[in-house]
């Protein structure tokens, strides 16, 4: 059986709580004898006798469980778990036993008596939280017992001098208990790193294959690591027999960059640490939960794809669980990726891929969801090949044109620009989509070439068109963080005599995640030329327009998926909203996707006075284009 996420962490701590717990009850002990002692004539002796008789034999027998050897089965983690558990249990009985005690003596003898029954409350409740330091939930819970019943105490008997006590200790406490809280916290990381160094030291040491696991660690999650990964997927492999099924998956976190980015890397690595845990939590015993890198996480299920899918399922519902760091709550997405042995591959790195692939897959296509690797996704990835093969060898220039699709004002509907778009008729394969276009091109290296091409045409369409109507021209990520791309565009730009002014740049959000910096410089050197940049399918990732103002933009294009939901009241407040937020950043708006003249209307009244889409008019060519300008110019003609 394999199991994932072995923690010897609650041993060390058990191991420390031993030398220090013994203590912890002989101070108990002793100090009840002193107050007995000064109240021995003072109180019943039911009260100085036989009360701190039954406490302090409680104790020394509990004492003395604690100082008994111990053997390697009193070192299992769930026996170690086990009474720990059962050691902050009987932490609050004990303190409140003795609080109470301590406070039914304060009704008898005089100041310095009452001093001395302060004076106990205080050093047992500091005495315990001392003792309790690596067991920081036990300490806390003593120190909110404890002071709760001293706090209600003096508060019952209403005088000043002991309320003013009672909050002194509390605050006290509350200082100490910090200080122990970040005392147990180096604890804790000298642990971990100790640890690791341990299991570095015996795999270099012992060729056992326990002691290899050990060391496949991830130092951040606490989680089995990428070798540890591959090396049980081999072994699994090798021993695998004719009947043996189980399941290879990817799980891959959505949104994590943007936080990581935003936040800090130290936020993103509490995230990870996190979720790392909420998956050895949510681990079943058959199954294997790795990190493999960054956000990525590779699971092995010893099981068919249906019961792999529901650990997947479940394993997504905890990562997708609100995370709290500091001040702030956050919570990300994932998506993954299945691939089953024997049907979809016999070999770790057909397995592997396959199981990227589906998640590939998901996160394009199906964003949020498990996908497995499929008949369907064999042909996608056949069809994927057949594209780059067909793409590596185009003719650029006669195979990928553009089209151009009119953007107008809602008010009058006279074009003021158009976007051009891509299209590829592959002489082997026909029309493909420019989506498929773009991301072919990137995985062939042709990225920078294709953007070339489109943009000689988009030049040379421009000087067709009538000032000032404008041109906008779509930049993919790839395009925008190529250093060498940029410098090109600008070249061309430089050389033609088109006016930089009527020209805009369309990027979409995922493009400046990708690497922010480099983005943002490219984004200013397109401007500084005079050209715009519009910010494109705005509303379909993470960035809030906010986060966006230091980002060198001039207008928003509103995805199409909005103008649907203009049909609906609440999709009209969003649209609205979204709208006087652009406009309260001085960003120009166009909404896209505009197919009713229901939805072109809605558009209008919640103010944007640009749009685009196929009620307007469709993508055409530019002949086609000049021919409809042509036309709209003589019926205005005719009609003046
Ligand atoms: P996009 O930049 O958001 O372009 C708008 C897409 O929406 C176009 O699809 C357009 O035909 C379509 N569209 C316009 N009005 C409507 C409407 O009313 N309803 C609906 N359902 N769709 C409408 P197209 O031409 O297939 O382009 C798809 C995407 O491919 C573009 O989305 C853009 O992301 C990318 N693309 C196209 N051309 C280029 C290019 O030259 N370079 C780069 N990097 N990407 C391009
Ligand atoms: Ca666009
Ligand atoms: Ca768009």
């Amino acid at each position: 059986m394999i199991r994932a996420g072995q923690h010897p962490l609650p041993v060390a701590q058990y191991l420390r709580l031993r030398e220090q717990i013994p203590a912890l009850y002989g101070l108990l002990s002793v100090n009840a004898a002193i107050l007995a002692y000064t109240h021995r004539a003072l109180a019943p002796r039911f009260l100085v006798l036989t009360v701190p008789a039954i406490l302090i034999t409680a104790c020394t027998l509990r004492m003395l469980m604690w100082m008994r050897p111990i053997s390697s089965a009193d070192l299992e983690v769930n026996v170690v778990r086990r009474r720990m558990h059962g050691t902050v249990a009987l932490a609050i009985v004990m303190s409140v036993a003795y609080v109470s005690w301590a406070l039914v003596l304060d009704g008898y003898g005089g100041p310095y008596e009452h001093g001395h029954v302060a004076i106990f409350v205080a050093v047992t409740v500091l005495g315990c939280i001392f003792c309790l330091t690596f067991l920081p939930l036990a300490a806390l819970l003593v120190a909110l017992s404890v002071l709760g019943t001293f706090l209600a105490y003096s508060f019952a008997q209403a005088t000043e001098v002991l309320i003013a006590i009672a909050l002194n200790i509390s605050l006290v406490t509350a200082v100490v208990l910090k200080i122990l809280r970040d005392y147990y916290g180096s604890f804790i990381s000298l642990e971990t790193s100790q640890r690791d160094l341990q299991n570095e030291r015996r795999q270099a040491q012992s060729l056992s294959e326990d002691n290899a696991r050990l060391a496949q660690t991830d130092a951040l999650t606490g989680l089995p690591n990428r070798r540890y990964f591959f090396s049980t997927l081999e072994g699994l492999l090798s021993r695998a027999g004719p009947r043996d099924v189980f399941t290879v998956g990817l799980i891959d976190l959505d949104r994590f960059k943007p936080i990581n980015d935003t936040h800090g890397h130290a936020h993103g690595d509490r995230l990870l640490r996190a979720i790392g845990q909420r998956m050895i939590n949510q681990c079943p015993p058959d199954t294997v939960v790795a990190r493999l890198g960054g956000d990525e996480f590779g699971l092995i299920v010893l099981d068919g794809p249906a019961k792999a899918e529901s650990v997947t399922q479940a394993l997504c519902q905890a990562i997708r669980e609100q995370v709290r760091i500091g001040d702030m709550v956050v919570s990300v997405g994932c998506s993954a990726g299945l691939a089953v042995f024997p049907e979809t591959g016999t070999s770790a790195d057909l397995l592997f891929d396959r199981a990227d692939f589906a998640l590939y897959h998901a996160k394009k296509e199906k964003r949020g969801q498990c996908v497995r690797f499929s008949d369907k996704l064999e042909r996608l990835i056949r069809s994927e090949q057949a594209i780059d093969a067909a793409l590596q060898a185009a003719d650029l220039r006669s195979e990928v044109s553009l089209v151009f699709q009119p953007i107008v004002g809602t008010d009058n509907l006279q074009p003021i620009g158009a976007e051009c778009l891509a299209r590829w008729t592959s002489r082997s394969l026909g029309q493909i989509s420019p989506e498929l276009l773009i991301a072919a091109a990137e995985r062939v290296g042709r990225a920078r070439e294709v953007a070339l091409v489109l943009f000689d045409q988009a030049i040379a369409a421009l000087a067709h068109l009538p000032a000032p109507m404008r041109i906008s021209f779509n930049l993919s990520g790839h395009n925008l963080c190529d250093v060498d791309t940029i410098t090109a565009l600008l070249d061309r730009l430089a050389a033609s005599r088109c006016e930089p002014s009527r020209l805009l740049f369309e990027i979409t959000e995922t493009s400046l995640i990708t690497d922010m910096e480099i983005a943002d410089a490219a984004l200013r050197r397109l401007r500084d030329t005079g050209a715009s940049i519009a910010l494109d399918d705005f509303g379909t990732g993470y960035s809030s327009l906010s986060s966006l103002h230091k980002l060198p933009l001039d207008v928003v294009k509103i995805d199409r998926s909005f103008a649907a939901r203009l049909d609906e009241a609440s999709g009209r407040r969003l649209i609205t909203a979204i709208r006087n937020l652009a406009r309260s950043l001085s960003l120009e708006c166009v909404i896209e996707g505009i197919e009713t003249e229901s939805q072109l209307i809605s558009a209008r009244l919640a103010g944007f006075s640009l749009a685009q889409g196929y009620f307007i008019a469709r993508p055409m060519t530019l002949d086609i284009l000049l021919e409809q300008l042509r036309q709209k110019h003589a019926e205005l003609w005719n009609a003046a």
